[in-house]
């Protein structure tokens, strides 16, 4: 995707995460996904006179967290602030956000494009806030609206990024780094779909070789990568045509509509004035020992691009090491396999084959696999000490899908051990000669690729289940 007239695009996102606390950001209210509407709500969700909000510790916790991972400076001093709108889904009137002293700021990632670079990403800020509830306008009556205020107060982590982002792939990178990024941190379910993972994109173009920032246009909630990077190129492709008849682009939020695979004007832009943010004075300052920051850099896990680094180094093919390390649920599961260390190459190799195509074809997601990692495992041992060979190994593990048993019960119901007895494999490479002396009379008069037939001859013998360097040993030997 690229622009016509020697523009670039400039583009900045500011992604929403959802914070995978129990409970909201200031009540004890739950947040779990799909309960029955505003029964997870209480008096300080729905902005009662004379309740106080609590700060929840753990969601502090995770912004921590999150500062650390970007290589963010986490402030020792933060305030909460209002942010005042009024809309049904916020009764309250004001949304407890943070405005000039957030938490985290001046932090960077490196995402990974599609051509095997990386480019470093900084992020400006991330500031902790509470989500608003939610208008449903859908619900079959005509003129009625509802309002859901389960999600009212749910902690939310906003990450702005600098507007450092040069296409719809740079920015589609940019939201899966986040999301895996989140995912291992384990402070975010990074679910798109859910909308616990959503983003605002900023667009604006400018010619090649400027650095002036254009005016910018704001797509709002944006709930898949996709829907981000369609949206990114046609609000660019908007300001060209824009620019290029002699108009101006005018400052505006805009939402993304994807079956018309258009923006629309939701309204012009706001600015931050409009809001009148203020402290919020029912909460203190956020003050955070050094002790504390440090206590959660202790627990940190080893992140996306260090485990890459340590796959390579393992043996992984780059392809392999960017999708271990960048998917949470593989990366879990590769993570389960045992003796992993001893082959983890052929344990790779087996997940995203056979493993994969199984699960491609029945629809099921690697956390659905209807192959532990446990049997996964055991079955690799048992080619690796020689008990099966590959080939077995494969009718094995389609057996292993099918019936779910682990793979020594199938190899001993079945007698599918390899044959590595010497003196039972020798009978079987005899009869093969003895039963082709034709064969035998022209490998001995030179042609060498008939010895092939031999070794076919003692596998359909034994059932494929002759260790097959075995049988080539002695049957050379036994045509010398
Ligand atoms: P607001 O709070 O009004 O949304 P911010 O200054 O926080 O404004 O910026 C929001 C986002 O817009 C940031 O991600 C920033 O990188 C991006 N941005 C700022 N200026 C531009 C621009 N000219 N073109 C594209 N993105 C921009
Ligand atoms: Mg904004």
């Amino acid at each position: 995707m690229s622009l016509p007239h020697n523009y670039e695009m400039v583009i900045g996102l500011e992604v929403h995460a959802q914070i995978t606390t129990q409970s909201k950001l200031f009540s004890g209210s739950a947040t779990a996904f799909g309960a029955e509407p505003n029964t997870q709500a209480n008096s300080i969700d729905l902005g009662m006179p004379g309740m106080l909000p609590v700060l929840n510790a753990g969601a502090v916790d995770a912004g921590i967290k999150l500062g650390l991972a970007i290589n963010a400076t986490v402030n020792k001093t933060s305030v909460f602030a209002r942010k005042n709108y009024y809309y049904p889904d916020l009764p309250k009137g004001y949304q407890i956000s943070q405005y000039d002293k957030p938490i985290v700021e001046h932090g960077n990632i490196d995402i990974d494009l599609p051509d095997g670079t990386s480019k470093n990403i900084r992020i400006t800020r991330m500031h902790l806030e509470e989500d608003a509830g939610k208008s449903i306008h859908d619900m079959g009556a005509t003129n009625v609206s509802y309002v859901d205020l389960n999600r009212a107060g749910v902690p939310l982590m906003e990450i702005v990024s600098e507007p450092d982002l040069r296409t719809p792939e740079e920015a589609g990178a940019y939201m899966k780094k986040m999301r895996t990024l989140v995912r291992f941190l384990g402070i975010c379910d990074g679910d798109m779909e859910k909308g616990n993972l959503r983003c605002d994109a900023n667009v604006s173009v400018r010619k090649i070789g400027s650095d002036k920032l254009n005016t910018r246009c704001e797509i709002k909630n944006l709930n898949s990568i996709r829907h981000v990077m369609e949206a990114i190129q046609f609000e660019a492709e908007r300001h060209v045509t824009v620019w290029e008849s002699g108009g101006e682009v005018g400052q505006e939020t805009r939402l993304w509509d994807p079956d018309a695979h258009e923006t629309r004007t939701l309204r012009s832009k706001e600015d931050a004035h409009d809001y009148r943010y203020f402290p919020d004075p029912d909460l203190l300052p956020l003050n955070l020992k050094q002790e504390r920051i440090e206590k959660i850099r202790a627990t940190l896990p080893k992140l996306p691009d260090v485990l890459k680094q340590e796959f390579l180094k393992m043996g992984l093919a780059p392809e392999q090491a960017g999708l271990i390390s960048s998917d949470k649920d593989i990366y879990d599961y590769f993570m389960k396999v045992p003796f992993r260390d001893v082959m983890p190459r052929e344990i790779a190799n087996w997940i995203t084959g056979d493993l994969f195509a199984v699960l491609n074809k029945s629809g099921k997601d690697i956390t659905e696999s209807p192959v532990s990692p446990e049997d996964l495992g055991h079955l690799m041992n048992n080619i690796n000490s020689g008990e099966i060979s590959g080939k077995i190994a494969k009718q094995v593990f389609a057996t292993m899908v099918e019936t779910g048993d682990d793979p020594s019960t199938i190899i001993s119901k079945g007698g599918l051990s390899q044959i590595s007895d010497e003196s039972a494999l020798k009978a079987a490479c005899e009869k093969a000669l003895a039963a082709n002396p034709e064969a035998v009379a022209k490998y001995k008069a030179g042609n060498e690729r008939i010895f092939g037939s031999f070794v076919g001859f003692v596998m359909k013998e034994t059932k494929g289940q002759a260790n097959p360097e075995l049988v080539n040993t002695l049957l050379k030997s036994l045509l010398a």
